[in-house]
């Protein structure tokens, strides 16, 4: 699937909102957000729910706290909602539309008061535990909502960095593949972190799994891009029949190592010399060219010893090649002797 950039950024700057449903409340929740409310049943429907059959709605009271009422102000189509009951969530979904009116509150709830209303999309009651959710948000302290709350953008926007976006970091947690969008940032930091000087591993626990994930995508989408789909070491670029090549991102100091996720630790093979490189029958010199392990009384020897002194392909871009201290270690991992 996929998402029309524009799409994606609406959501990802979108409001996260924590709102408390009381215990005078909880029946009223059940019978107009949990179940959606029949509209087709009222004869008086107010003009902003006019043609609807049914919604999931909600609303809340005008206020003189400020801070409350500039969040429900603040509100918009496309924001997350979480609600809170009895020190936990209940339920979650993402706002469909806002508008003010009282006898929304009057006919659903014989509550005028309640007259900020919205209604409820992609509607969940699978929500992660309050202290996963304290903890994304990166809140101190016991986990409790007490009144109507918009998290402040910042921490949303910690949220977005890390997974892509508001839903992708409390609704899919626990989904094992991390979402275009989480692989989109990925890429884009990636690709910076060439103008920084190459790092040979990653720093312990630096990245949540999730991210990682998308790390590791993203590592592999660049480095295929950069080498053209191509073996660096035979020049082949053989495809699946439904046209998926079949060539490999592979880490120049390797993952098991820590090796880091840097372009320029990275280099596109074919399965073959994936493997013989990882097993370190093949090495790369300073100056780009093959290096073969001196094993004659092994079988696949003299396949390899064909490659040894010829230069790899290489990107044409210049800032994703390969960086001496990665191919270094490399030889220094497999015996090889560190000339260049
Ligand atoms: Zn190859």
């Amino acid at each position: 699937m996929a998402y029309g950039q524009t799409n994606r950024l609406v959501y990802d700057i979108s409001g996260l909102y924590l709102i408390p449903v009381n215990d005078a409340w909880r029946d009223e929740f059940r019978r107009s957000v949990e179940s959606p409310v029949n509209l087709t049943a009222y004869e008086d429907v107010p003009p902003q729910l006019e043609g609807l059959t049914e919604r999931r709605i909600w609303g809340t009271t005008e206020t003189d706290a400020s801070k409350k009422q500039t969040a429900i102000d603040q509100m918009t189509s496309g924001d997350s909602v979480l609600f809170y009951h009895d020190g936990e969530f209940i339920a979650g979904g993402r706002v469909q539309c806002t508008f003010e009116n009282s006898d929304v509150g009057r006919l659903l709830w014989n509550e005028p008061r309640s007259r900020h209303i919205f209604t409820i999309e992609d509607f969940t009651t699978d929500v992660p535990a309050i202290e996963h959710i304290w903890n994304l948000l990166g809140y101190k302290g016991r986990p409790v909502v007490q009144g109507f709350t918009r998290v402040a953008d910042q921490r949303v926007a910690g949220l977005v960095d890390d997974s892509g976006s508001v839903e992708a970091a409390i609704f899919d947690e626990g989904s094992d593949e991390p979402s275009e969008a989480e692989i989109e940032n990925a890429r884009t930091e990636l690709k910076q972190a060439i103008a920084d000087e190459p790092r040979l591993t990653e720093a312990e626990d630096e990245f949540t799994e999730r991210r990682q994930r998308a790390r590791d995508a993203a590592f592999a989408r660049l480095v295929k891009e950069a080498y053209d789909d191509t073996c660096a070491m035979c020049g082949q670029s053989r495809e699946t029949p439904d046209g998926r090549p079949e060539v490999e991102a592979a880490h120049i100091y390797p993952k098991e190592q820590n090796g880091r996720d840097d372009i320029r630790n990275g280099i596109a093979l074919c399965r073959l010399h994936h493997w013989a490189f990882d097993s370190g029958w093949l090495s790369l010199a300073d100056d780009y060219t093959i290096l073969v392990r001196d094993c004659p009384g092994r079988n696949g020897y003299h396949e390899f010893k064909q490659l040894e002194g010829k230069r790899v392909r290489l990107p044409s871009d210049e800032r994703f090649r390969p960086d001496q201290r990665f191919t270094a270690k490399h030889r220094e991992l497999h015996g090889f002797k560190n000339s260049s």
